[in-house]
């Protein structure tokens, strides 16, 4: 499996943000997010192949019972399957991040789906190629409603501007039987004085609409800092 890095850390965003977790990034994407946090894994993807016992050794190093599997687009690393069920296997609890686009056999207590708005698609001047690819691909309600079916999870929106919850309250409706409290809005942003302006009209909206407001704890512990 390709593996962007592994490391120590607090998990910042969600339903358990500040829980002490250790995130094993994968390295590629099946999307191009023209704002994406993580572009080692997707624009310019770097890792290494691990083996699953050299990825569970790493792990187990830390000491710690939450394991974020993240990437890139952990759905689509040849061999998730098996890592999430070896974890599980050893009592870890298994948070997924992912964009919901990719369904494979997987097992985890908490699937963290992050469907991607049409703010995250590229333009045609900064990838002819990738745009209508991403544009294409980004949401899969059959797939996010497997997601949830399969276990806990939240959905979590990167939110950049005011109308995205157009977009938002729609694909709920799609999706149908939602509960507002497993509904998450986080501002869009690497730099904590955007984080904060957004997150002042994003408060608002997620007090008239029930949702929750999800805060991005690490990029106030660390700024935006690889291994944190
Ligand atoms: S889905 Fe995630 S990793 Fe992939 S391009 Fe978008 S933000 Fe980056």
């Amino acid at each position: 499996m390709l593996i962007n890095e592994i490391f120590h850390s607090i998990q910042g965003e969600g339903k358990l943000a500040g829980v002490p977790s250790v995130f094993v990034r994968t390295t590629g994407c099946n999307l191009r997010c023209h704002w994406c946090d993580s572009p080692t894994t997707s624009w310019s993807p770097q890792g290494d192949e691990m083996s699953i016992e050299q990825i569970l050794e790493n792990v187990a190093s830390f000491g710690c019972k939450h394991v974020v599997l993240t990437g890139g687009e952990p759905m689509i690393a040849i061999g998730v399957e098996l890592l999430t069920a070896a974890l599980r296997q050893l009592s870890y609890h298994v948070t997924i991040e992912t964009a919901a686009t990719v369904w494979k056999d997987v097992v985890f207590d908490l699937a963290s789906i992050s469907p991607k708005l049409s703010h995250s698609t590229p333009s045609k001047d900064l990838d002819a190629a990738w745009s209508p690819r991403h544009e294409l691909r980004r949401i899969d309600v059959d797939t996010i409603r497997q997601f949830m079916d399969a276990g806990d999870y939240q959905l979590k929106f990167v939110i950049d501007k005011q109308d995205d919850l157009e977009e938002v309250q729609a694909l709920i409706q799609r999706l149908g039987q939602v509960r507002s409290s497993d509904v998450l809005l986080m501002p869009q942003g690497v730099i904590k004085k955007e984080l904060d302006e957004k997150a002042t009209w994003l408060a608002k909206i997620c007090k008239n609409l029930g949702y929750r407001f999800c805060p991005r704890i690490h990029i106030d512990l660390y700024g935006h800092t690889p291994g944190t």
